[in-house]
This record gives C-alpha cells, sequence and structure tokens, in this order.
C-alpha cells in the first residue's frame, strides 16, 4: 500500500527575479514497509520535499497525498501531521523543560488522547528505542544520541504509518548513527513507510531505495541498495 505519493511536484520559493525552483516535477512514493533514502547535494531539494511529504510546507504545482488524501484538501494540516506523519528533525526541539516521557507523550495527548494511556504508549515507543530507564530524565540530562532517540520515540507514538527523517544522525558518532538507522529499519519492517534524507551512503546502505536529487529533480533511482557498505 502506498502511504505517501508525489506526483509531479513543484515547489517555487519567492516570486519573479527572487524565485527559486526548490523542486521541479518530482514524482516519488514510499509503500508501507519500505524505506527510501533521499540523497543529493546541498541545496538539491532534499527538505523541500520532506517537508512537502509532511504537509509541513505545501506544494506550488503537482498532488501530496499521504495515506490516499491530498494535503492540498486537508483542513487541519497539523491533526493529520499529529496522526500521520511522525518527524525527525536534525535539531532535536525536544522540550527542555519536559521529561522525555512527557515530550513522546505530547503529540499523543494534542490529539485528545488521555494521559494514562499517552503516558502507556510513549513508555513502550522509549522502550523500543532502549530509553525506557531514561524515561524521567529531562533533555541537557541525557547525551545526544540519547536525545537524538528520544526525539525518535516522539515521532513515532502513535502508530503513525509515514516517518520522515532529515538527515537524523547528522551530529552522531558512528555507532550512535548505526543504532539510530536501526530504528528506522524496524519501523519500515513494521509497517511503516520511512524517507531518510542522507548524505552517507553508509545509511543509504539500509534502504530499500535511494533516489538522488539534483537542482530540485530527481536525478537517478535505484532499487539496487549500496550493499557494499551495510
Ligand atoms: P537541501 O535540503 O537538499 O539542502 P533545501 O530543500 O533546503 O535543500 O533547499 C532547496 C533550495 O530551495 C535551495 O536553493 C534553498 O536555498 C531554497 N529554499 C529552501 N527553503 C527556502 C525558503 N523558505 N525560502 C527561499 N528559498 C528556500
Ligand atoms: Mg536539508
Amino acid at each position: 500500500m502506498t502511504v505517501v505519493r508525489l506526483s509531479e511536484v513543484g515547489r517555487v520559493h519567492d516570486e519573479g527575479a527572487a524565485a527559486v525552483h526548490a523542486l521541479r516535477g518530482v514524482n516519488l512514493e514510499a509503500a508501507a514497509g519500505e524505506l527510501v533514502a533521499v540523497m543529493g547535494p546541498s541545496g538539491s531539494g532534499k527538505s523541500t520535499l520532506l517537508n512537502l511529504a509532511g504537509g509541513l510546507d505545501l506544494a506550488t504545482t503537482g498532488t501530496v497525498l499521504v495515506e490516499g488524501q491530498d494535503l492540498a484538501g486537508v483542513k487541519d494540516l497539523a491533526a493529520l501531521r499529529r496522526r500521520s506523519v511522525g518527524y525527525v528533525f536534525q535539531d532535536l526541539n525536544l522540550i527542555p523543560s519536559l521529561t522525555a516521557v512527557e515530550n513522546v507523550m505530547l503529540p499523543r495527548e494534542l490529539d485528545g488522547v488521555r494521559s494514562g494511556q499517552a503516558r502507556a504508549e510513549a513508555l513502550a515507543v522509549l522502550a523500543e528505542v532502549g530509553m525506557e530507564h531514561m524515561a524521567e530524565r529531562f533533555p541537557e540530562e541525557v547525551s545526544g544520541g540519547q536525545r537524538q532517540r528520544v526525539a525518535i520515540a516522539r515521532a513515532l507514538v502513535g502508530e503513525r504509518r509515514l516517518l520522515l527523517a532529515d538527515e537524523p544522525t547528522g551530529a552522531l558518532d558512528t555507532r550512535t548513527g548505526d543504532e539510530i538507522l536501526q530504528i528506522l529499519r524496524a519501523r519500515a519492517d513494521a509497517g511503516a513507510a520511512v524517507l531518510l534524507v542522507t548524505h552517507e551512503p553508509r545509511y543509504a546502505a539500509w534502504a530499500d531505495r535511494v533516489v538522488f536529487l539534483r537542482d530540485g529533480q530527481v536525478a537517478d533511482s535505484t532499487d539496487t541498495p549500496l550493499e557494499s557498505a551495510r
């Protein structure tokens, strides 16, 4: 089942002489169970692509479907994001005054889930990322790699079907980066569609498919993982 589908998607930032064509005519889809790596040079449109796929930004042309819904017609995009889309940003933006478990519970509580239930779900997903024992710690009380795992737990909670990760291993050492990839891979294997932006072939090797962007266009796409790096 296709979870996200971009058809002939374009995104132009600014207008007139200042217009920047961040994406042009992009076609891309990810099915349940699939981990798709998006690679390409800086400025090639990778983050724009993820923002459009997650409804954080809207396409100028073309259509973006998430679980069959055209995002252009969705009235409450924030609600759709909370329910269907998990987003792991490069900067973690955990809320410093909330504990790990409170950070992870937050999207569920915003969605109207009662706090006992939200806490149970949050603890389960923290266990999945190996952070159960740190549930009551504040973000500044854990390491960078552990913070990233909490941020991933927050993106996973609520069984969201589309997971978007923009260079989630950016500032992490190799071992922690591998752990993050294992979590993303496991989620895909459990039925989520995962889009992973990375510039590291080492991490792209975990993907089922690699899409290369250049100047806002899909330059190449391969079904063959870069096996040698795995
Ligand atoms: P990447 O993530 O591959 O580095 P981006 O998607 O961030 O690329 O950016 C693609 C292009 O769009 C770049 O030329 C960038 O400068 C431009 N761009 C991105 N966001 C904006 C914005 N909000 N306003 C104007 N230009 C933008
Ligand atoms: Mg980027």
